[in-house]
């Protein structure tokens, strides 16, 4: 098939089984790659009721048409798997070098199944693939790790290892690559862990055939040529992703104080442009990419090199802590990448357990003897260790915010900032209609990249409750996560704003199928209903319940900021969904309606 690798890559971990099939052609169709090959695996080939750390559930590893082509930023892939933190659907998105190679090798998705009886690591250099033994680098760190295989075998061969967090089976392990890049979310680490697989390891050295040579050429250049030219590259390849962090303070989205507030007293000390003086050393891009938003830096203070922090490590290590110190973010940003866990779930469970602190909730002797006041930058690094390694406290904090809070509780259940178990990641929602859905209708849970919709808040007027907001989540639901399907990175449409039907061409060339953005609009639809059917095949009585937000969006009106005083009354909260359903065509406790799914043609995928 032009456009693909042409495999799916099936590793039996359990008896050491190797098989290769080919990728089959109706599933490009339907569900076109990436993303959507991953929810599509995940719902008919792991049974219902599996234990997601257990021999059925799989780890499945996508890649895109576009992905390792020239395409601005084709150097995505997408880790699906039964999560270990929410028990639904995990999703995660990776950059980087490492989809190029998978592509290369004639694969479009390689399946982990089972469990080996030892730790290992899978190699791939084109056609010769084998599992092989890693006992002597488990329990190491993902940087010493890739820097052993990239001395070993070549700068050439890619990387993606887990750290002791996957290993010690933290529910929001990750994995990590190329030294700063991660498939973070929802516990694909973990799923890697439990699994014994140390790393994957990929070279591959194929063409990927194209249908139409001289038309990729010319929608490639005319790709690259929009971003060029986008006004915004200077500023973008500058900052990157903390581009938004002085705005976010400015209009009470950055995560203050385990999300009590959104705006940062000390925020001027983590800004992006704070950051560039201080410590970034240079520019770093996933493959392909015109608008390198990765900073390589250096803390001197705590001799940290890292790539990062972009913004969500910010918010989450920095002012959600209390932490006002750039080099201290940094350095808490190299431990979670080191120890291999989410650096968004770790900074959200880290500010919940600062916030029982500080109401004494928890005391010195529960928290090992550290003091978990807001700001506390060696008790965040002590506490990210301990996490990693589930010592002490970190056993508890470990579980994720959720299980901690219900463990604990005490009423800190009510200042748990997780949906669906994940814990939300860095836009604080007070007052901003729009992103608070959008964090609670998401498909893997509190997450922003399915629908970033704080700009549309601040556009339209934050606090309203009408259809046209839920109308704009709804359709960057289904558009937005097309990214993934295809195998880019979409930030070259959010941030330099290039237009969206320049990908049309590029896409006929490269598979001969000619679509519009209706047609792939409704590939993301069919997606979100499937994996919606998924949470509810596994997990009894979901509906309704399970999208509601923490109660400090509908409670606790910040008491400082740009949002003091501002809330969104529960009966808003339920008015959004309710209006979510009906748009979504669900019933109206959440669930796709069967002639939903027959129009998308899921009757006979769910059945
Ligand atoms: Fe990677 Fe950033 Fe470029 Fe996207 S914009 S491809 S995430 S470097």
């Amino acid at each position: 098939m032009n456009g693909y690798g042409g495999h799916i890559l099936r590793v039996d971990l359990t008896n050491g089984k190797l098989t290769k099939e080919p990728t089959p052609a109706g599933l490009a169709r339907d569900f076109i790659g990436g993303r959507g090959f991953g929810a599509y695996f995940l719902f008919k080939e792991v049974p219902k009721g599996a234990d997601p750390l257990g021999p059925q559930n799989k780890l499945i590893i996508s890649t895109g048409p576009f992905s390792g082509l020239m395409i601005p930023g084709a150097g995505k892939c997408d880790f699906a798997t039964k999560s270990p933190l929410t028990g639904g659907y995990a999703s995660a998105s990776m950059g980087g070098h490492f989809t190029a190679e998978i592509k290369y090798a004639g694969i479009d998705s390689i399946i982990l199944e089972g469990i080996s009886p030892k730790p290992v690591y899978l190699f791939i250099d084109d056609d010769k693939i084998e599992l092989r033994d890693a006992g002597d680098l488990w329990g190491k760190g993902t940087f010493a790790v890739e820097k052993h295989f990239k001395e070993k075998l070549g700068e050439e061969f890619q990387v993606a290892v887990i750290g002791p967090g996957g290993e010690n089976l933290v529910p929001y392990a990750c994995i990590n690559h190329d030294y700063g890049r991660q498939a973070g979310r929802g516990g694909v680490g973990t799923v890697m862990g439990v699994k014994k697989v140390k790393a994957i390891v990929i070279r591959g050295t194929k063409s990927v055939h194209v249908a139409n040579m001289d038309a990729y050429r010319a929608a490639g250049k005319a790709l690259y040529k929009a971003c060029k030219d986008a006004e915004f590259l200077a500023e973008w390849t500058r900052y990157g992703t903390t581009v938004v962090t002085s705005w976010c303070d400015e209009v009470g989205a950055l995560p203050t104080r385990n999300f009590s507030a959104g705006s940062f007293e000390g925020g001027k000390g983590i800004y992006g442009q704070t950051m560039r003086e201080k410590i970034v050393i240079t520019d770093k891009g996933c493959f392909g990419c015109p608008s390198p938003c990765g900073k390589y830096s250096h803390a001197k203070k705590y001799n940290a090199y890292v790539e990062g922090p972009e913004y969500e490590t910010i918010g989450l290590l920095g002012s959600n802590l209390g932490i006002d110190d750039i080099e201290a973010v940094a350095q808490a940003n190299w431990l979670v990448d080191d120890l291999g866990i989410d650096s968004i779930s770790t900074g959200n469970v880290i500010g919940w357990a600062m916030e029982c602190y500080e109401k004494g909730i928890l005391s010195k002797k529960d928290t090992d003897g550290l003091e978990l006041n807001f700001g506390n930058a060696e008790a965040t690094f002590a506490l990210i260790e301990k996490i990693a390694y589930r010592e002490g406290i970190g056993g508890l904090l470990a579980e994720g915010v959720k299980s901690a809070s219900a463990e604990i509780g005490k009423g800190s259940e009510r200042f748990a900032i997780h949906v669906k178990g994940m814990e939300q990641s860095g836009y604080a929602t007070h007052n901003a209609t729009a992103m608070l859905l959008a964090y609670m209708t998401c498909d893997v849970g509190a997450h922003h990249n399915r629908s970033w919709a704080i700009t549309y808040d601040l556009q339209v007027g934050r606090e309203l409750v009408v259809p046209e907001k839920v109308a704009r989540v709804i359709w960057l639901q289904n558009f937005r996560p097309m990214f993934d399907v295809l195998g880019s990175c979409r930030l070259q449409w959010v941030e330099l704003g290039i237009n969206r039907d320049l990908y049309l061409p590029a896409l006929e060339a490269i598979t001969g199928v000619n679509r519009t953005w209706e047609d792939l609009e409704k590939v993301g639809e069919r997606i979100w209903n499937l994996t919606r059917m998924y949470w509810a095949r596994e997990n009894e009585g979901f509906g309704r319940t399970w999208d509601m937000p923490s109660p400090r969006f509908y409670e606790d009106a910040p008491k400082t900021g740009a949002t003091k005083g501002q809330i969104t009354k529960l009966e808003d909260v339920n008015k959004l969904l309710d209006m979510y359903y009906e748009q979504r065509g669900w019933t109206s406790d959440g669930l796709p309606m069967p002639d939903k799914l027959e129009s998308l043609g899921l009757t006979a995928v769910v059945a």
